[in-house]
């Protein structure tokens, strides 16, 4: 049986948005109000999941889904407009590392495929679906694959609230079968660079977890607690755009600025980009909600909806086009010919393909400084010369 990804059901408490509701406990009754609108990216994911289970599932239980029915699957998948050939290569990396994770074991795992698991004991009717669970030499493995390529989409395992929560509900339900000890979360990320993220602990402090979890989701689950609005928390929020704390919040980062120096110092302005993290982003949500309500005929005192700069287009290219070369016009001046990006290129022929023919004729230009968080993994970088730069310049 497949997955039946897009028709899948929500918890109120759902683990995807564990890492809101267990840290600003009101959000989960809040988003209530507001339909869940799938983004086209999200569509794509989906896609990409049914690839990816069906072929975990023809490799670990071939008589139930053999290599005929995966091909038969994926010429059915390709039909779909939302189809990429890359694909292909993001899912074989995931199946390549549950590959390994179950290879690596020394007795013959337990493998389970897109099972829904019950955290009900924690957070109430809590439920989801885990993408991979493995069981073997005392440790419970929750396997996860994103197919996000955004670098601020990132997600990372340690402590990750969604994967515990599966691995919660993963160990209920197999803690009679199988000897469970240690836990080992992996998110399999393959459209970033360095994209594999792992975390273990080990059951008890998996179970400490539970009891902050349970503590949370009593609130999350009576719509109580404190809102706890921050860039991180609010950024998918249903409510994102109209909850009055986050507003609340931006707006006194964005304007109350406390004592007035004649210059801020670099340590003020390092303290007050962190405090506006999301204001610029809020602004973004609340223009976007001011023009629904505007288009929707409702009144925002001081903003009004116009229709945006509109260009021109042909109304039959083909057509115009064979008029003017008809009118004595050199085909060749009316097209360019323009060489695909080198990320486009390593998309159409694959990254195998693409590594082993040219690989070794890519440069890497470094790109330009930015500003970023002190967390991020990038080592930091500065335009101050060192004693050994100084050194190699003199020789
Ligand atoms: S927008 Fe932010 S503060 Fe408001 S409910 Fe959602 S997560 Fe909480």
């Amino acid at each position: 049986m497949m997955g039946g990804h897009k028709d899948r059901k929500h918890a109120l408490l759902s683990a995807s948005a564990a890492h809101r509701w267990l840290y600003c406990t009101p959000s989960a009754r809040l988003e209530e109000q507001f339909p869940d609108k799938p983004s086209e990216a999200a569509a794509e994911g989906t896609l990409a999941h049914e690839l990816a289970e069906a072929k975990v599932r023809n490799y670990f239980y071939p008589a139930d889904f053999s290599k005929r029915k995966l091909t038969s699957f994926v010429k059915k998948m390709k039909e779909n407009e939302l189809w990429q050939d890359e694909m292909v290569e993001h899912t074989d990396a995931y199946l390549d590392y549950i590959k390994g994770t179950a290879l690596a074991l020394d007795s013959q795992p337990y493998v389970a495929i897109e099972r829904e698991v019950d955290y009900g004991g924690y957070a109430p009717e809590g439920f989801g679906t885990a993408d991979c669970i493995i069981v073997g030499d005392g440790c419970l493995h929750i396997i996860d694959f994103k197919y996000g390529k955004s670098p601020d989409g990132r997600v990372t395992a340690e402590g990750n609230p969604q994967l515990s929560l599966y691995a919660l509900g993963a160990y209920e339900a197999y803690k009679i079968l199988y000897p469970i000890e240690r836990v080992k979360l992996a998110i399999v990320q393959p459209r970033l660079p360095d994209g594999i993220s792992e975390w273990e602990c080990t059951l008890k402090e998996l179970l400490m977890f539970g009891e902050f979890v349970r503590k949370r989701a009593a609130l999350a689950s009576k719509g109580e607690g404190d809102f706890n609005p921050h860039a991180k928390t609010c950024r998918y929020c249903r409510a994102r755009a109209q909850c009055r704390a986050r507003s609340d919040r931006n707006v006194k980062q964005a304007f109350d600025l406390g004592e007035l120096p004649p210059l801020i110092t670099a340590e003020e302005a390092g303290r007050r980009l962190c405090a506006m993290e999301d204001v610029a982003k809020y602004q973004k949500d609340l223009q976007a909600w001011a023009l629904s309500e505007c288009l929707a005929g409702k009144d925002v005192p001081g903003w009004k909806a116009v229709e945006g700069r509109g260009s021109r287009d042909w109304a039959d290219m083909d057509k115009a086009f064979k008029t003017l070369t008809d009118g004595g016009i050199n085909e060749a001046i009316l097209w360019e010919k323009k060489p695909l990006t080198l990320a486009q290129v390593e998309k159409v022929v694959g990254k195998k393909d693409f590594e082993a023919a040219v690989g070794s004729m890519v440069v890497w230009n470094p790109g330009k400084p930015a500003l970023v968080k002190e967390s991020d993994k990038r080592p930091a970088i500065t335009n101050k010369v060192t004693a050994v730069d100084a050194f190699k310049e003199e020789k």
